[in-house]
C-alpha cells in the first residue's frame, strides 16, 4: 500500500514526499513490518529529483515507491518555500539507525546488501554489537552484475528479512529495488547510499556543525571534489524551485 493514502505528503514536481517526522515514519514502517506489507522507501534529495525530471524511468521509480522521505535539506527547503512544509528532515542514515533501534524490541531480521566485501563485513560487526537483538540474517557486497541478480534475490528471499538495506549508490540501488521489489516482498526495502561506508568507519559523516548549517552536501563536496558534477543538480534544483514556485507542489 502506498504511504500517501495514510500519511500526509507534499508533491515535489509530482513526487509525493512524506510530511511526517522521524517518529511517525518509524511507527508507520513498524506497522508495515507487522502487516508484512512491502515498501520501497526512497530517501529523496535534490539530485534524485533532478535525475527523475530528466529521466522518465527514474521518475516512474520515484512515483511508484511506497514511501518517499525528505532526506535532502534541499527537498525540505523546497516544501517550506512552497508553503507545504514537512515536519522535519528524515535523513536516510538516521532512519536506518532508528529502524534498527526499533527492531531490537521485535527481534527484526535484517539483510544488508552493498559496498565492498571489507566494508560490509565491518558494517555487520558494528551493527551487531550496537543492536545485539537485531538478527542479521544475511549480507553480501554490492559489486555484482545483472547476471547475479537472480541468485542475490533468491538468497535474500530465502531468509525473509523484515528490513533490507541496499548501499550501491542512488543511480543503481533504487532501480534495482524497484525491479525486484515484488519478488523480494519485504516490508522495508531502502537504499542507503554511502551509509555502510560511514558505519564501518571507512568514511566520516559530516560533523554536527555542517549538519546544523544544513550543509552536509558541502562537507561531502569538500571531501570528494569529484562529486561536483552531480552536485550541480543542487543549484539547478534551487533555481527551478524559485522559478516555478507555483508549479512545484501541483501534482
Ligand atoms: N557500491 C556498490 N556497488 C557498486 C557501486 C557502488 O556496492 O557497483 C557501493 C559503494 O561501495 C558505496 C555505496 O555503493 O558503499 C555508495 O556509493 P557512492 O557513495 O558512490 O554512491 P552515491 O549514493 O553517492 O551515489
Amino acid at each position: 500500500m502506498k504511504a500517501d493514502s495514510i500519511l500526509p505528503t507534499v508533491p515535489i514536481f509530482g513526487i509525493r514526499v512524506s510530511k511526517v517526522d522521524m517518529q511517525a515514519t518509524v511507527s508507520y514502517l513498524t506497522d508495515a513490518v507487522r502487516k508484512r506489507e512491502p515498501h520501497q522507501v526512497i530517501t529523496a534529495n535534490p539530485i534524485m529529483v533532478m535525475a527523475a525530471l530528466e529521466n522518465p524511468s527514474y521518475m516512474e521509480i520515484m512515483k511508484s515507491a511506497e514511501l518517499v522521505v525528505p532526506d535532502g535539506t534541499g527537498v525540505v527547503w523546497a516544501a517550506e518555500y512552497c508553503k507545504e512544509p514537512v515536519a522535519e528532515r528524515v535523513a536516510g542514515f538516521d532512519l536506518l539507525h532508528e529502524l534498527l533501534r526499533q527492531g531490537e524490541s521485535y527481534n527484526w531480521k535484517v539483510y544488508l546488501l552493498g559496498s565492498t566485501p571489507e566494508v560490509i563485513r565491518a558494517t555487520v560487526s558494528r551493527l551487531q554489537s550496537q543492536y545485539p537483538r537485531i538478527v542479521i540474517a544475511g549480507y553480501r557486497d554490492g559489486y555484482f552484475g545483472p547476471e547475479a541478480d537472480e541468485a542475490v534475490v533468491a538468497d535474500i528471499v530465502k531468509v525473509q528479512p523484515d528490513l533490507l538495506f541496499v548501499a550501491r549508490g542512488a543511480d543503481s540501488q533504487e532501480p534495482w529495488i524497484a525491479k525486484y521489489k515484488s519478488q523480494l516482498n519485504i516490508p522495508v526495502m531502502m537504499g542507503v547510499g554511502g551509509s555502510f561506508d560511514v558505519i564501518s568507519g571507512k568514511s566520516k559523516r559530516a560533523p554536527v556543525a555542517f549538519q546544523k548549517l544544513r550543509a552536509e552536501w558541502l562537507y561531502r563536496l569538500l571531501k570528494e571534489p569529484t562529486r561536483y558534477k552531480r552536485m550541480l543538480a543542487l543549484p539547478k534544483f534551487a533555481v527551478k524551485v524559485l522559478r516555478e514556485k507555483d508549479k512545484v507542489t501541483k501534482a
